[in-house]
């Protein structure tokens, strides 16, 4: 272990809000700003020409161009671009991203989207079309996620993490009105996705942090002990991101139900997955509406739905939980205004697109392309489990994460970034994912992931000496304990992508 390494690990051990204290005092020191600052410029040198390839191909536009651009030209050099990124999600080499991407499948969501693309679901009025794909959208994946002859209801919105943060700023105006709880928390588990973090952080709801356990799933005696009185909802993924782990939702939503809390199942990822999985006989822990104790969901159709990106749907447990979540103005000069969820107007045609998907693909479809997708995941997960020197987190069904105790798994990770793979590098712990899409079930990618793979391993072994491109960035940043500097990296790198 070099020094800076020994002196992070050492700092690693030291109390977070102590250790932020010291950063901030450290960044006050004359000097000492600017030095970081200085090096994180040259960081960002780096990143600013591999993330902006087409600055010398096509003319770069900071003004309104004064006459307007022949319609063709626009057409041409957007597929020429579209060329340029193509093959690599088309053929597999990606992570979760694109779900489905099979040609007819796009070119169909393409023309629903032309036929749509002026309707505007605020005005209900003139788009009845809208309300209808979207009330229908609704009610297939109620019914899908065990909401039959309940009372479940909700509303579609732009994504998983819209879907996540209206469900949480419902449960904290719910807490409110209902219980008086001016100082609300959230618990959830520390695999849940960021969004949550977000909704922490816009809403003021106080984050309750619970650990996993050697499974990766929550757990549940955390859960139990964190609960109380000012707990407005108790959070479950099915199954999470970094891992693809099911949490113990039927313990952790009874918990919930004997204190009289919300519960919200994440099944942003699996909601369109797990479903179909337990049709086919998976063993599939209970996860939703079937469970009384659950009193919301999230599921993307923008993910295993098969639709377009834009698109998500949250679900409640009763119509009362549902008002929480609208917003309504009666005093408005602008007219009596009301909205369902955070955006006002709303791109309709996504909402058509994803009613298409979910009636053109039909449940046979989804049980279809569950098998592929499983019977893939199934093949790799096994194929990673003979390379003696990685291990499999977990027992996951489709998000397989692997990491290693006797090699730099980011090293592995950018020797996979050298032959076309884009996979999600992960940290607490270090490990890497792959999450399992139709890409992969496409003929030979499976074994060509498990041959890069192994190719992989071999390489970082015999080559100890290579520090990686991204590796050593992973790695830092993965376990600097200065954590407000990563921060800042990370604020600076989104300054890069909106740089012309
Ligand atoms: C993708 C995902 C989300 C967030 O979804 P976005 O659509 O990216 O906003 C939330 N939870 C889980 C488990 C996810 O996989």
């Amino acid at each position: 272990m070099n020094w800076k390494d020994n002196i992070i690990k050492q700092l690693g051990k030291l109390n977070p809000r102590f250790l932020a204290s010291v950063e901030k005092g450290l960044k006050a020191i004359p000097g000492v700003s600017q030095k970081i600052d200085s090096e994180y410029d040259e960081i960002m040198v780096g990143l600013e020409s591999s993330s902006k390839p087409y600055k010398n191909k096509f003319t770069t536009f900071t003004q309104i161009p004064e006459t307007g651009r022949k319609r063709a030209d626009v057409l041409h050099e957007m597929e020429s671009m579209r060329d340029q990124e193509e093959s690599q999600w088309k053929n597999g080499f990606v992570s979760g991203a694109v779900y489905h991407g099979d040609q007819e499948h796009i070119d169909f969501l393409n023309q629903v989207y032309a036929i749509n693309s002026q309707s505007n679901p605020l005005h209900a009025d003139v788009w009845p079309s809208a309300t209808k794909f979207e009330a229908e959208i609704v009610a297939m994946t109620a019914d899908m996620l065990g909401g039959a002859g309940q009372d479940v209801c909700g509303t579609l919105s732009s994504g998983g993490t819209e879907s996540i943060l209206l469900a949480m700023k419902t449960y904290r105006d719910w807490a409110r009105e209902k219980k008086g709880i001016t100082k609300p928390e959230m618990v959830v588990p520390v695999t849940a996705h960021a969004a949550f973090d977000k909704a922490s952080e816009y809403f003021n709801i106080k984050m309750i942090h619970i650990p996993v356990g050697e499974t990766f799933r929550a757990d549940a005696e955390s859960v139990r002990k964190a609960i109380t009185q000012n707990t407005v909802v108790i959070v479950g993924s099915a199954p999470s991101f970094p891992h693809g782990a099911i949490d113990p939702i039927a313990e952790l939503s009874e918990l919930a139900r004997q204190n009289n809390i919300g519960f919200h199942t994440d099944g942003c990822l699996g909601g369109f997955v797990l479903p179909w999985a337990e049709k086919l006989g998976y063993k599939v822990p209970q996860f939703d509406f079937r469970l009384p104790g659950v009193t919301s969901m999230s599921a993307d159709t923008h993910k295993y739905g098969y639709a377009a990106k834009g698109t998500s749907v949250v679900l409640y447990r009763g119509q009362e939980l549902r008002h929480f979540q609208y917003y309504t103005s009666t005093e408005w000069p602008g007219g009596l205004y009301f909205s369902p969820t955070f955006a006002g107007s709303r791109p309709g045609a996504l909402s058509a697109a994803c009613w298409a998907a979910l009636t053109s693909i039909g449940a046979e479809g989804y049980l279809s392309a569950t098998r592929k997708i499983l019977e893939t995941a199934a093949a790799i997960k096994k194929g990673i489990r003979e390379i003696p020197e990685l291990r499999v987190l977990g027992d996951p069904l489709f998000v397989i994460a692997f990491a290693s105790d006797s090699l730099d798994i980011y090293k592995v990770l950018d020797f996979m970034a050298h032959k076309k793979w884009s996979l999600n590098g992960l940290h607490k712990p270090s490990c890497v994912h792959i999450c399992v899409t139709l890409r992969h079930a496409q003929p030979g990618v499976a074994e060509r992931f498990i041959a890069d793979l192994r190719e992989a391993v071999e390489h970082v072994k015999a080559h100890p000496e290579e520090k990686g491109t991204m590796a050593p960035v992973y790695g830092m940043a993965a376990t600097l304990p200065l954590r407000g500097m990563v921060s800042d990296l990370l604020k600076k790198y989104l300054d890069v992508i909106y740089k012309v």
